[in-house]
């Protein structure tokens, strides 16, 4: 028997009242917007650029982020015409990271250009109705015991915005971080990065990937027939941050890394950028709260940026819809802060670690032969991949203890009366799931009593069906952005199920 009672109106208009402000529309800011109208919160993201940046910086897309935009509906379009591969590389060791080790149903990183992943991410939050203001840029926060204000410089001159809450995902630089008095304790550059987009008239002698030299590293990719991708990274020569790279810069830097400078030319774009590593020292101040690199910033090795931000809109997303419609439970919009800390201070470590083992001074070389030795261990592999993949990131949740409370939810095959379907299909709305595995009375009472009886809107769905993975669980309570925040098995006692799963769906859920 197979039970959905979500109370969902997929018809529901989403004319809402502005609620929360989303400074930045880089892809951070986007799906945060989704994920709060598919909350029904009235959302507007101010983006200062007119248009959208043709400059890619990331290339792709790890698999937690894969998995969690399947849990959105939204991994379809994503795939549409996008290659994927199943080796990264870290810290441009020789031996590669293999990805299609992971236990996922996504064991790979899918090729999708940072403008590709804002463009599509832009768009499934304009169909559920977010309202994107290109052109505007907000030049002041501040907020008070009922809402928040933005000063806003829009196309027209300038005018204020009013809200219940305000996310700052304006980047690295953030302003909004700013304005809300919040730390960014960290290290800072050492390393400069030289990156163009450019033509090489040496296309033919052009090195693939990643090349370690006396003097610094190259990485080289062919973007498409005509560019390539071009960066040096030097260890040694410091400079002014604000200043503009131009072509003589990185064509000299290239033959100081490199030797030569490939004949680089008629460049697209130049930009230069250092390995600093800072962190938010916390994620919310009142009713401000920042989320990517706006809370997070390091050198781009192992592609995790756009990942670890993504992960935030997720956490992020129903926490603030909860606290917006007024029934969020007590801790729960901090919980954002507690969580989201520990996996971005893991990428900052990664990223420290790939740094130091690039380094081209000689004695870093056994180390660097050491560790692809290490590589070639299955073991460690997988280490390393689960690691770049972001794929074991389990949230320390309160709770009985259970091997899954914490983790995310896998793809289990459910079967309901309605047929068979994948676990992340019920989280599609971004409601909550509570899976009733073996029709244990205790499961469905607790959803009840909660309930009141009374279809409910949008918060968490029931749903009975029976799983082969996992013949011994009594039941699994998932928030919305897929972590496990109850597990039971079968042989639990009743009143134990019963009030676990009560507290777990107060936690998190609040109540009716
Ligand atoms: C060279 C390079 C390569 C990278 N490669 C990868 C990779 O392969 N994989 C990966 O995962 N990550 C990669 N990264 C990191 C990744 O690009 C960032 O982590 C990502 O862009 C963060 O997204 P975001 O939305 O938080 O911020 P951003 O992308 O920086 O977006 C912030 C937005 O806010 C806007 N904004 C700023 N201030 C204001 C204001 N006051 N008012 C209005 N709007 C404002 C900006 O215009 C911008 O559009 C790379 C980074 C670099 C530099």
């Amino acid at each position: 028997m197979s039970e959905d009672r979500t109370g969902n109106d997929e018809n529901a208009e989403y004319e809402l009242d502005l609620e929360v402000i989303v400074v930045g529309g880089g892809p951070v800011g986007m799906l945060l917007a989704r994920e709060l109208r598919i909350a029904r919160v009235g959302a507007v993201v101010l983006e200062r650029l007119p248009e959208r940046t043709p400059h890619s910086k990331a290339f792709g897309l790890h698999a937690r982020s894969l998995e969690s935009l399947d849990r959105r509906g939204m991994l379809g379009r994503f795939r549409e015409g996008a290659r994927s591969w199943n080796n990264g590389h870290f810290a441009g060791l020789d031996e590669w990271v293999d990805f299609s080790a992971l236990d996922s149903t996504h064991a790979y990183a899918l090729l999708s250009e940072q403008t590709r992943t804002e463009r599509l991410l832009e768009e499934r939050a304009v169909d559920v109705g977010a309202e994107i203001r290109r052109g505007h840029e907000v030049t002041a926060v501040r907020q008070d015991a009922d809402g928040v204000e933005a000063d806003v410089t829009g196309p027209d001159g300038g005018y204020t915005l009013r809200a219940k809450y305000l996310v700052g995902c304006d980047g690295g630089r953030s302003l909004v971080r700013g304005a809300a008095g919040i730390g960014f304790p960290g290290t800072g550059g050492r390393v400069t990065a030289r990156l163009g987009d450019v033509i090489l008239a040496d296309r033919e002698n052009a090195p693939m990937g990643m090349e370690r030299t006396e003097r610094g590293l190259l990485f080289c990719v062919p973007l498409d027939d005509t560019y390539h991708r071009v960066s040096t990274f030097d260890f040694e020569a410091a400079r002014d941050p604000g200043e503009e790279l131009t072509l003589e810069e990185l064509t000299a830097s290239l033959r100081e890394v490199w030797g030569g400078d490939l004949g680089a030319h008629s460049p697209r774009w130049l930009s230069a950028f250092t390995d600093s590593a800072c962190q938010a020292d916390r994620y919310r101040e009142g009713r401000i709260l920042i989320a990517g690199d706006a809370a997070h910033t390091h050198f781009p090795v192992g592609g995790q940026g756009v990942n670890l931000g993504l992960q935030d809109a997720f956490n992020l997303g129903w926490k603030l819809a909860a606290a917006v419609h007024g029934w969020a439970p007590e801790g729960l919009l901090d919980s954002y802060d507690r969580e989201r800390q520990a996996p971005a201070r893991k990428v900052l470590a990664n990223t420290r670690a790939q740094i130091a083992l690039m380094n081209p001074d000689p004695y870093v070389t056994p180390l660097r032969e050491l560790f692809t030795d290490l590589m070639r261990k299955d073991q460690v592999n997988l280490y390393l991949a689960e690691m770049l993949s972001g794929v074991t990131v389990r949230y320390a949740l309160p709770g009985p203890e259970h091997r899954l409370l914490g983790d995310f939810a896998r793809d289990l095959e459910l079967r309901t009366d309605e047929g068979k379907s994948l676990l992340p299909e019920y989280l599609k709305r971004g409601t909550g799931l509570l899976l009733d595995l073996a029709g244990r009375p205790e499961v469905g009472e607790a959803y009840d009593e909660w309930a009141g009886g009374v279809r409910w809107a949008g918060r968490l769905r029931h749903v009975r069906a029976e799983c082969d993975q996992e013949p011994g669980l009594a039941g699994l309570l998932v928030r919305p952005d897929g972590h496990v925040a109850w597990a039971a098995d079968r042989d639990a006692s009743g009143p134990e199920l019963r009030e676990g799963l009560s507290t777990a769906v107060a936690t998190w859920f609040g109540t009716v």
